[in-house]
């Protein structure tokens, strides 16, 4: 931490944060200026709040933090990047993976269908909700044990693993008996005691930036699963909200290369929920994989209009073709396998 002192501090109240920071077990080394007197505080900033405990001070202006709060999650702590597997699927190192599938499970034969539709087409994992977060009581909660039995079959005929989300801590030992990955939704992102509890387990967890929450937060929502020891853990950018209407959500592709920056973990971007407009998710597909994202999670489903839950963002079979045609082709000049 640095801290700045007000200008005209004196001589003894810059010993006080000497002395402050000497109790909680940091070093301190003294700059005095001409105007300002600024103090370096020396040692782990992240196991004392320094800006509580020296930034209250009324002569001291203002404490900045020079390290990251999160450890296991940041670039310093991992300089390559991290390859997570689902099933035989690398996510990460230069790939770029298709997820996609209807954002609920319905019934057999639509999983089922879906599943081979979107193998042919190219994709490497099956998306699909069993446990639904909806924001009315009211709406279609999802097929519960029975979505994830269909889910089960879709994976043994068409060989693709799957990824479907654990709403909370007490179905997450049976969402793990079947998924291949667990998706923890924008809704859960700061559920901590989920995410420990997903941090506890050896699979791969889908971790979904909250809607209203920023990167940092999302980052330090990875630090959980990782510091229980489990590092097999996809970021995913799907939309915050802003004040603009016409979109769902408000995509944050910029996020993509700013997380690239500070942490080793891959990234997806979902333009489904990021738009909620499936005439806006091919284009934002292809700003995802030119913004630097690791893949993209999709939502497909056999006919749209009669889908349960967000058909209105969903493509059909035939439209995720024709996306995966321009995905490899732009691939081709970002040097990513698809
Ligand atoms: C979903 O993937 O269907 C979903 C509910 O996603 P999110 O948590 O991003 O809203
Ligand atoms: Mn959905």
């Amino acid at each position: 931490m640095i801290i700045v002192l007000r200008s005209g501090a004196t001589q003894e109240q810059i010993d006080d944060v000497v002395k402050r920071l000497e109790k909680l077990g940091f070093g301190a080394h003294v700059s005095q200026g001409v105007e300002r007197t600024i103090i370096g505080a020396i040692g782990d900033e992240r196991r004392v709040n320094l800006e509580e405990k020296i930034g209250v001070l009324p002569f001291v202006e203002k404490v900045i933090p020079v390290l990251a709060p999160y450890r296991l999650t940041s670039r310093e702590f991992r300089e390559a990047d991290t390859t997570v597997k689902v099933g035989d699927v690398e996510i990460g190192m230069g790939k770029f993976v298709l997820i996609a599938g209807p954002c609920s499970v319905e019934s057999e034969e639509q999983i089922v269908e879906t599943a081979l539709r979107i193998k042919e087409a190219g994709a490497k994992i099956l998306r699909g909700g069993a446990f639904k977060p909806r924001t009315s009581p009211y709406s279609f909660q999802g097929l519960a044990e029975e979505g994830l039995k269909f889910l089960a079959k879709a994976r043994e005929v068409s060989g693709l693993p799957i990824v479907t989300e654990a709403l909370g801590v007490e179905e997450l030992p049976l969402v793990a008996e079947y998924a291949d990955m667990i998706q923890i939704g924008a809704r859960n992102m700061q559920n901590f005691r989920l995410l420990e509890a997903a941090g506890r387990l050896h699979k791969p967890v889908l971790l979904k930036r909250g809607m209203m929450n920023t990167v940092e937060e999302l980052l330090m929502s990875a630090e959980y699963i990782l510091a229980q020891g489990n590092h097999q853990v996809v970021l995913c950018e799907r939309g915050i909200r802003t004040f603009e209407p016409s979109t769902r959500n408000t995509l944050d592709l910029s996020c993509i290369p700013l997380v690239k920056m500070q942490s080793h973990l891959p990234i997806l971007a979902d333009p489904s929920h990021g738009t909620g407009r499936s005439d806006l998710v091919e284009t934002m597909s292809l700003a995802a994989l030119a913004a630097g994202a690791d893949g993209v999670i999709v939502e497909v489903h056999p006919n749209p209009v009669e889908a349960l839950s967000d058909g209105p963002q969903s493509l059909t079979p035939e439209q995720f073709y024709h996306l995966v045609r321009e995905i490899k082709k732009l691939a081709v000049v970002m040097e990513k396998e698809v």
